[in-house]
Formats: C-alpha cells, sequence, structure tokens
C-alpha cells in the first residue's frame, strides 16, 4: 500500500479499505466548509455538536456561529447515557426540528451523536439500549467531522456509552454515521497526549486484529494496512503536529473502524475493560496501554513498540496506580475481564481453557498493579 505523501494525493486515496460499510467517506482539504455547504446545497436542518475544546481554534469560528448548536465538554473517556439522554431531548424539542445531527470532535463527541440521534427514533432512556442485537427504529442521519483520529468512530455502528450500571456501547446498524468529512488538517490543535493515545489504541486495534484467530479475512487485510499506518506515524513521532503523519493516523482510523465490523481485539482490551470500570477518569486509549505493558509473554512485538512508541514520543510509562487502582480493585476486574468471552477466544482461539482463564487474569492484574 502507497502512503499519500500530500493531502492531493491522500484526496484521492480512496477507497483504501476491504471491508464494506455503509458510511460515505469524504476525503476533503475543507472539511468545515465542505459540510456546512453541502448541508447547504441538501437545504438541511443541521443540529450541530461540538467538542467545547475546539473553542477559540479559527478552524472551527464559523461552526461555533451555527445554530441550534450543543457544546459538550468531552473531558471524561466516554459520553455518559444522562448526556445522550439530554442531547436527545434538546434535538426534539427544537424549534428549528433538525433532520440531522452533526458530531464535530473526538470519538466521544461522535459516538454521543450517533446515540442521541438514533434515540430520537425511540422511547429510551438511551441505557435501555447499551448491548446487542436491541430492536430500534432509524433515527435522524448523522454526519461526522473527526477532529482526531484513531477511534474509527466515524464509520462504525457502534456508540461507546458509560451508563449507570456499566460502560457498553449501543451496537445498532442505525447508528452508522451517513457521511464523515475527514479532513487530517483539523487534527492540529489537538493536545499531543490526545493525538498520541488515540493512535496508540488505533494501532492495539490493528494488532491485537492481525493476531486474531476469529476474525474474518477482509479484517485482517484491513488491520494489516492499518497497523503498517500506525506504526509508521507513531515512528515518526507526535511532538509536532505534521500533516503527513496526520494522513496516516485518519487513514489508519478509518481502517480501525472497519476492520473492527468483522474483526475482534483480543487480550488487552479484554483487560482494559476491568480497569476502565474501576475507574471513571482512566481513558479507554491509557487503559489498553497498561494492559499491553503486562502481556510481554503474549504479545511481545505489541509490548515491544509499546515501549518504543513511549520513549520516542517522549511519554511516561502510564501506571494504573496514578487512576486510583489498587489491590482491592482485582477480584471486580477479574470477573469483568473474564466475562470477555469472546475477546479471549479471538486471542487463544475455540481450545480456550475457559478453567485457567481467571487465575490467568488475576495474575497479570497484579503485574499491572506490580509495575
Ligand atoms: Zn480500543
Amino acid at each position: 500500500m502507497k502512503i499519500p505523501a500530500d493531502m492531493d494525493s491522500f484526496i484521492n486515496a480512496a477507497p483504501w479499505w476491504s471491508t464494506e460499510f455503509e458510511t460515505e467517506v469524504v476525503c476533503t482539504k475543507d472539511g468545515v466548509g465542505e459540510l456546512l455547504e453541502r448541508a447547504k446545497r441538501e437545504s438541511r436542518r443541521p443540529f450541530f455538536v461540538l467538542d467545547s475544546s475546539l473553542r477559540g481554534q479559527k478552524a472551527f469560528a464559523d461552526l461555533f456561529e451555527a445554530s441550534p448548536v450543543m457544546i459538550f465538554d468531552a473531558t471524561s473517556s466516554e459520553p455518559r447515557t444522562e448526556d445522550v439522554d439530554l442531547l436527545t431531548g434538546m434535538i426534539k424539542s427544537d424549534p428549528a426540528v433538525p433532520d440531522l445531527v452533526v458530531a464535530v470532535g473526538g470519538g466521544s463527541t461522535m459516538d454521543l451523536v450517533k446515540a442521541a440521534a438514533l434515540c430520537t427514533a425511540n422511547p429510551g432512556p438511551s441505557s435501555r439500549y447499551q448491548g446487542y442485537g436491541m430492536e430500534m427504529k432509524k433515527g435522524l442521519e448523522t454526519w461526522v467531522l473527526p477532529t482526531l483520529n484513531g477511534t474509527g468512530a466515524e464509520i462504525t455502528p457502534i456508540a461507546v456509552l458509560r451508563g449507570p450500571e456499566k460502560k457498553l456501547g449501543i451496537n445498532n446498524r442505525f447508528a452508522s454515521p451517513s457521511v464523515a468529512f475527514i479532513d487530517p488538517n483539523l487534527s492540529s490543535g489537538a493536545k499531543k497526549f490526545n493525538r498520541f493515545y488515540t493512535l496508540m489504541d488505533c494501532y492495539y486495534h490493528h494488532y491485537e486484529i492481525t493476531k486474531s484467530r476469529t476474525s474474518a479475512a477482509d479484517a485482517h487485510e484491513d488491520a494489516s494496512r492499518g497497523i503498517m499506518l500506525a506504526k509508521e506515524a507513531l515512528s515518526r513521532g507526535l511532538e509536532v503536529y505534521e500533516i503527513e503523519t496526520a494522513i496516516m493516523a485518519a487513514m489508519a482510523s478509518v481502517l480501525g473502524g472497519s476492520s473492527s465490523i468483522r474483526g475482534r481485539v483480543g487480550a488487552s482490551h479484554a483487560l482494559s475493560y476491568g480497569l476502565s470500570n474501576s475507574s471513571p477518569t482512566l481513558p479507554h486509549s491509557v487503559a489498553v496501554t497498561i494492559s499491553m505493558l503486562a502481556l510481554e509473554e503474549l504479545y511481545p512485538d505489541g509490548y515491544a513498540n509499546t515501549i518504543r512508541f513511549l520513549d520516542l514520543n517522549g511519554m511516561e510509562i502510564p501506571k494504573a496506580s496514578d487512576y486510583a487502582i489498587g489491590e482491592k480493585d482485582i477480584p471486580k476486574m477479574t470477573k469483568t475481564a473474564s466475562g470477555m468471552e469472546k475477546l479471549w477466544e479471538s486471542c487463544f482461539g475455540a481450545d480456550l481453557d475457559k478453567e485457567a482463564l481467571p487465575a490467568f487474569i488475576e495474575d497479570k492484574y497484579r503485574k499491572i498493579l506490580e509495575a
């Protein structure tokens, strides 16, 4: 696969994925302008949801003047179901009668919008739909404009939410955005910490799918392209924003979405869910990194690359204890991770020894806490 060296070749690179998905991908040098122009041309009545961290960045000024609009503080790692219910209510009661919801931001903002747009056509509350295979009606159409690349949320039919009881996504085919405007320029204002960790998570998604024993062939294909792009971007270093690296991240992100449709991640994601459940402040991407650091025997190259990427990018080794996770959390974390059966099957295959699994998991959490 040839990596586009500049924006002009990036715009003509699609499709760079093998898995088919429902979202229309629009590669553009002017994401904001193109989105606004298309909404106008199609006489749409958009409701905008903007990540609050974009306020003050010149590229987004036109959007902050749009109306109706909700400004969302995306600093927590996932949107809460109560945020979804609030937004659903705002959209439904808006006098402009919106027929489209537009998300501008990172994975959290996109997931919030995907969930709320879907919930406008369903009685709610949103926590009722966390899970798989729920019967739901098609909601309002969504368009997304990612301002951080790596989550894959721009094309997936999943909205990850933190509910009153559990962190679990709404997984529904109607949750896919209908259009994703991909403009790698837009991540230039994002903090290095966010650009780095979002891409680390993207790397892990691709890594675990390439190692998976239960993922489909097209998922493997997309993951092997994605891992190449993510590795290259992380190896160049993300200290200073560069468009070449941002293009790779944007392409790896779409592949992260496409490979997850028929692919499945593995052990570091399974362990990360236990960690996330014990700490609401721990970002998902950091949780997966901490987990990978305890899996040297299972994933030797994933482990070695993690150390290398952290070092190259001048990042400290993240620790679970920094997020108030301790010995007391081990039984609960072990229970959560043991329940991720599909991920363990993806990792170990059908001959997975279910009896030995809790002891294996507990051992890894001890390792994490000793680090
Ligand atoms: Zn992840």
